[in-house]
């Protein structure tokens, strides 16, 4: 059976079918970068692995490219460098580590490409040429815009009307506009913003062109799958088909699009003002592993809303310990489950290929169980420092600290008691001395790595 997708373009499941087998093409949308990534941000990371992951396994590791953006050059980043004193080199380049750093924790894999969009500036200088050159773009008060009634097709992948777009989106009317639905392709700066020299004057270009200039620069005009979130649907993807097709031909651009539902906490939409609005680190720090929140996210089919909870975590949590157990030290073979592939086939259905798993364990097919884990990110040797950490046994370095403080009162040395205590502490644990004893606590940032030679 081939890989089934469900194509957003056309409204079908349909096979799927590259355009050329050893140069499989992905372009997902990634992060704007001003601050850490929350957790619904981390769902079409998740998301578009598995798929990545899959299509590696089917095609080979070298006939598959990833490609995922980092959106560098916003008006977001502008305001929290002003709030913060920072520069934006600083808050991107830093925000870009964060990112790496969280979304590896949640055991995916670094795409093949990581752009930043600032380093394609002058592809989106050229692309914006063309389309003035073809009529489909305008120039207005330093501005470039998109003619959208240029472009026949526009609306078609969300399935809106013009009128409906102008309903249900916050259209900028703006007086250079011919039209409100037009949207900007370039824009002016002043001295206080980012810019770069163009030929409309000194400038930045809008988040749209980013998208569609970076991909044919990797990929050329045509490529297989686009991906990101629901929200992007419209008008964000939208406007990305009308330049590139607009530019480059009616057939060009991605054949199969893909979104991820959104992710909401405990029933409800994420908000600050709720306070159930968290980042992938603070969930990290509260203790939940990466591997935990992986499994959570892949319990429920990317197509559907997704909602974390506390409760799933804790249940995911027993489950992963238990498999964990029992596959302790049964050696990972190619060999993956052929109902964890025909699931996956089937429009990425990760919550049947974790049913598959259940029923392995249940069986006591372990090596089958371990081995086909892998495509789904879980049952790793890297993502498995988590169990090791909650199961060390304090008890022992307890004593051995309570030891060194009665020997420490009696001599009235203190240094070796300052270095152990200090040693614990740069390990992630609390120490907590009082006169009834020692008792040590683990950190969210707890590593038994340092410890290993009390043990
Ligand atoms: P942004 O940095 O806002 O452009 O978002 C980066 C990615 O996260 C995009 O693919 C969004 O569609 C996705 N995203 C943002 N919020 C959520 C959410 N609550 N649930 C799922 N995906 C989301
Ligand atoms: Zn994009």
């Amino acid at each position: 059976m081939s890989i089934k997708l469900y194509n957003v373009k056309n409204r079908t499941k349909e096979a799927f079918k590259p355009i050329d087998e050893r140069n499989v093409r992905m372009y997902v949308c990634g992060p704007t970068v001003y601050d850490r990534a929350h957790i619904g941000n981390a769902r079409p990371v998740v998301v578009f692995d598995i798929l990545y992951r899959l299509l590696r396994h089917t095609y080979g590791i070298n006939s598959v490219s990833y490609a995922r953006n980092f959106t560098d050059v916003d008006d977001k980043i502008n305001i929290k460098a002003i709030s913060t004193g920072k520069s934006i080199r600083e808050i991107t380049n830093e925000t870009i580590n964060w990112y790496i750093e969280d979304m590896t924790a949640l055991g995916a894999l670094e795409p093949d490409y990581a752009p930043r969009a600032t380093e394609y500036i002058s592809e989106m200088i050229e692309m914006s040429s063309e389309l003035i050159k073809k009529g489909h773009a305008y120039v207005a008060e330093g501005h470039v815009l998109f003619d959208v009634s240029s472009y026949e097709a526009y609306g078609e992948l969300s399935g809106r009307s013009i009128d409906d777009m102008i309903a249900g989106a916050r259209v900028e009317v703006a007086p250079y506009k011919r039209n409100p639905m037009d949207f900007v392709l370039w824009k002016p700066s002043n001295n206080d913003q980012p810019g770069w020299e163009s030929p409309w004057g000194f400038g930045r270009p809008g988040w749209h062109i980013e998208c569609s200039a970076m991909a044919r620069a990797l990929f050329g005009e045509k490529f297989d799958i686009h991906g990101g979130g629901l929200d992007l649907q419209f008008p964000h993807h939208e406007n990305e088909i009308a330049q590139s097709c607009a530019c480059c031909g009616q057939d060009s651009f991605a054949n199969v699009w893909l979104h991820n539902e959104m992710l909401q906490v405990e029933g409800k939409k994420m908000s600050k003002s709720l306070g159930n609005f968290f980042s992938v680190k603070e969930l990290l720090d509260k203790g939940f592993s990466g591997e935990v929140v992986r499994f959570v996210y892949l319990s429920t089919h990317y197509s559907k809303p997704m909602d974390w909870t506390v409760k799933k975590a804790e249940e995911a949590e027993l489950t992963l310990r238990k498999w964990r157990k029992l596959t302790n030290g049964v050696q990972v073979t190619k060999h993956i489950s052929k109902g964890v592939i025909d699931a996956l086939n089937d429009d990425l259905n990760t919550s049947k290929a974790l049913t598959v798993l259940h029923g392995l364990a249940k069986s006591g097919n372990i090596e089958e169980l371990k081995s086909s884990a892998q495509i789904l990110g879980l049952l790793s040797d890297q993502m498995g420092a988590w169990v090791k950490e909650n199961t060390f046994d304090l008890s022992k370095l307890e004593e051995i600290i309570l030891a060194s403080r009665d020997k420490a009162m009696k001599t009235k040395e203190f240094t070796e008691l300052d270095n152990l205590k200090n040693l614990f502490i740069s390990a992630g644990l609390d120490v907590q001395m009082s006169k009834d004893g020692i008792k040590l606590i683990k950190g969210p940032k707890f590593n038994s790595s340092l410890l290993e030679d009390f043990l």
